[in-house]
């Protein structure tokens, strides 16, 4: 989607993928197949291009090392090395005076007796990397082996108590090369065995907390110098006592377009994909508007089988990613519906 976003605009993607069947490779100019670690291709492909961007957060730290004296890599290192271990980013959050869910680092069997000493039951263990779609989690329950709940990950982690949240939002927010910034509306979001499975927009909060939704994703951008999109997943919890006074807990940052900003993509003036190439090129960001409210519905799986009713439907805006296999819980595609606002 970022590929065809630089098309439109006139670019020449060249993806740079380990996989030999990467689907990006499919609407790009040009693609090179290689480890992330492999110098001699990061260094051809640094020489082949004009700037550097990631669409995921696990490329590994080393390469964009390798690539950075010779092209501009944006975001920037910073941004990638905070954001891919759940530790480094809770506490660059707190540093800058935002609130996470309480937690402690476990580095094995006798840290998570202590952590959960500390946190209490239930609450939720998290590796610190390679973690999405809930994978890599396991939750202590009243009752749980310790033992074998850390076992379970087998590596570094963090354990988390848990957010009591009325709801998950997310901001999708672009900043350009000059400091420009620009925030599509906050998005709410359901989950289904941890995966993203619906966003509607506008988020059922009131002007207040969505205003500071926004002010504290210009705060984590401005403070890892970022440029391109960025988001921010962040609970919803209400404060006790005070009916109607909500708060804003950050859940992870991500530093790449998100599923949770999809709906953008011909519900929006700009869509965040567009927004990210304006962004890494140095252009000037594109307009946020939403042309009404917006239900996005991710197609996990086997749901991508009914591809025919979709299109059957007047309403509804098909994306299918041109993956090989459909394997359970894998995102297959999305479809967008947009409504008159006043409905
Ligand atoms: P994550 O991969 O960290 O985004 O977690 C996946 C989902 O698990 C989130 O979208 C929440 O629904 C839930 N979750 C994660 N961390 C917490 C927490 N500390 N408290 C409550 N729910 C959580």
């Amino acid at each position: 989607m970022l590929a065809m976003a630089a098309a439109q605009l006139g670019l020449k993607a060249h993806i740079f993928a380990p996989e030999a069947d990467s689907p990006a490779f499919e609407v790009a100019a040009a693609h090179t197949i290689g480890d992330y670690t492999d110098k001699a291709a990061l260094t051809a492909f640094a020489a082949a291009v004009e700037v550097v961007t990631y669409e995921f957060e696990n490329v590994p730290a080393e390469t964009i090392a390798i690539l950075d004296p010779l092209v501009p890599v944006r975001p920037n290192r910073k941004a990638l090395e905070t954001t891919q271990d759940r530790l480094v980013e809770k506490l660059f959050i707190r540093g800058i005076g935002l609130a996470t869910a309480p937690f402690a680092s476990v580095e094995d069997a006798g840290g998570l007796a202590r952590a959960v000493a500390q946190l209490g039951r239930p609450s939720i263990l998290k590796t610190r990397r390679f973690g999405y779609d809930g994978k890599g989690q396991a939750t202590v329950r009243e009752g749980s082996d310790l033992a074998v709940v850390f076992r379970s990950l087998g590596q570094k982690a963090i354990l988390e108590g848990v957010v009591p949240f009325v709801r998950e939002v997310s901001v999708v927010a672009a900043r350009g090369l000059s400091g420009q910034f620009r925030a599509f509306d906050v998005c709410e979001n359901a989950h289904q065995h941890g995966i993203l499975s619906t966003t509607r927009v506008p988020a059922a909060i009131g002007a207040e907390t969505e205003a500071e939704a926004i002010r504290m994703a210009r705060a984590l951008v401005d403070a890892l110098d970022y440029v391109g999109v960025l988001a921010v997943e962040l609970f919803v919890v209400p404060v006790a006592g005070q009916s109607g006074v909500e708060t804003l807990v950050v859940n992870e940052i991500a530093p790449r377009v998100h599923n949770s900003g999809h709906w953008t993509l011909g519900g929006a003036v700009t869509s965040q994909f567009e927004q990210h190439i304006r962004a890494i090129s140095g252009w000037p960001l594109g307009s946020t508007q939403r042309y009404g409210r917006i239900l996005m519905s991710n197609l996990i799986g086997d749901e991508a089988d009914a591809w025919l009713e979709v299109l059957s439907d007047d309403g509804a805006s098909l994306h299918l990613y041109g993956k090989a296999e459909a394997r359970p819980g894998r995102k297959m595609g999305h479809v967008t519906r947009v409504y008159p606002e006043s409905v």
